[in-house]
């Protein structure tokens, strides 16, 4: 098995794993007593760590159960919150779906939803940006970094015009986390959204940055219970895994991000395929995630290449939305053919993938397009 997924989720790093698991088995008190207090301690601690990645400060973070629920508390609980007469959201056509349903949620409560502009490398249009935003303009959510083509936005500039209109910013940080040096303190971002389980931490545990935190800011519960988390996730913490969130930020921030390793094993595997395919970058080839690979492979479907070649995991579309058989949002919103979009496939480095597993996927791929293309032009613009 050779597992090329991992914008989908990572492999939990084992001293994660070693890590966490003393708090399945001995420290699980989750009350006023000693295994109580030394499992709050531990909550604390995986919170300084998290803050210590993202460069804010530990109370500016909310344990989650994922990067999903992140995003509905912020933007659902901002609006909720909301007591001016700004009644306009934009946001982006490339947003994953959490923010694309959490903005069809806030449209039913009468606000007014634009998309501004993105490019063929999934870029977004500053320009326009700048036109659609105005006096009623109440928040703006643009993601960090594309969980499909993985192109980086420019959160810095387009918080500065958040602020000079007056409006809010969210961005949804899940695929930019662990790799994008993130200095929230100085970021002109509001609320954001990023999960464990993309940086070799455990699934089921997510959290939302809020500037100045919980206390301090606009934001209403979504969510009633018990008080936890300045009671915007309230229910019982998930020791384990949040433990093991913060042993996974404590990682990268010692220093093992392995940017160079992870681009310079997916720059081999796309230099494998060309040599041999007719293939089409998806994305912004300079200013991509280091893990990130989308083609379009002329002459096969994705789907049926993924079904032919079991032994290699990888994604036709987005993984949070492969449950639809809908064509990917994203590959539309940049403007491919739909031969384009159907022939797509994603790849996700990790950095447990070796040079040797990145030599025989693409064997096995090429091999596999070979037997199964049928004969077609070159592809017209192949990057
Ligand atoms: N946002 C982005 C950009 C993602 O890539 C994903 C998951 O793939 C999510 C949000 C949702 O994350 P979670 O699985 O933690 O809910």
């Amino acid at each position: 098995m050779i597992y090329l997924d991992s914008h989908a989720t990572t492999p939990v790093a084992p001293e994660v794993l070693a890590f966490m698991l003393p708090y399945f088995t001995d420290h699980y008190g989750n009350g006023n007593h000693k295994m109580g207090w030394k499992n709050k301690a531990a909550i604390e601690s995986a919170r300084f760590n998290v803050a210590q990645l993202l460069g804010c400060r530990p109370n500016e973070i909310v344990f989650t159960a994922s990067a999903t629920e992140s995003i509905n508390i912020a933007m659902l609980g901002a609006v909720e919150a909301n007591t001016t007469n700004r009644r306009h959201i934009i946001s982006q056509p490339t947003e994953h779906p959490a923010v694309l349903s959490c903005l069809e949620q806030i449209k039913s409560k009468g606000y007014q939803v634009s998309f501004v502009k993105v490019d063929a490398l999934g870029r977004i249009d500053l320009i326009h940006l700048e036109e659609l935003l105005g006096e009623h303009t109440f928040m703006v959510s643009i993601m960090m970094v594309n969980n499909e083509i993985g192109t980086v936005q420019p959160v810095k500039g387009i918080g500065n015009l958040c602020r000079k209109n007056g409006a809010l910013f969210f961005s949804d940080l899940t695929q930019g986390v662990g790799w994008h040096l993130i200095d929230m303190e100085h970021y002109p971002i509001d609320f954001a959204a990023f999960s464990s389980h993309k940086i070799y931490g455990p699934r089921g545990v997510g959290a939302l940055y809020v500037k100045n935190g919980p206390q301090n800011s606009n934001i209403s519960p979504i969510l009633f219970g018990g008080g936890q988390e300045a009671g915007l996730r309230p229910g019982t913490h998930n020791a384990p895994g949040i433990v093991g969130f913060g042993k996974a930020c404590e990682i990268i921030e010692a220093g093992d991000s392995d940017t160079q390793q992870l681009a310079a094993n997916r720059d081999l595997l796309y230099r494998l395929l060309k040599n041999e395919l007719s293939i089409k970058l998806n994305g912004c080839p300079h200013n991509r995630h280091p893990a990130n690979l989308n083609i379009s492979i002329a002459g096969v479907r994705g789907e049926e290449l993924q079904g032919s070649l079991q032994n290699i995991m990888f994604s036709t579309s987005s993984a949070c939305s492969s449950h639809s058989p809908k064509p990917s949002h994203v590959l539309s919103a940049i403007g491919l053919t739909n031969e384009e979009k159907q022939s797509s496939i994603r790849f996700g480095i990790s950095k447990f993938n070796t040079k040797e597993e990145i030599y025989e996927a693409a064997r096995l791929i090429i091999g596999q397009v070979k037997r199964l293309s049928k004969p077609v032009q070159q592809m017209a613009s192949t990057r």
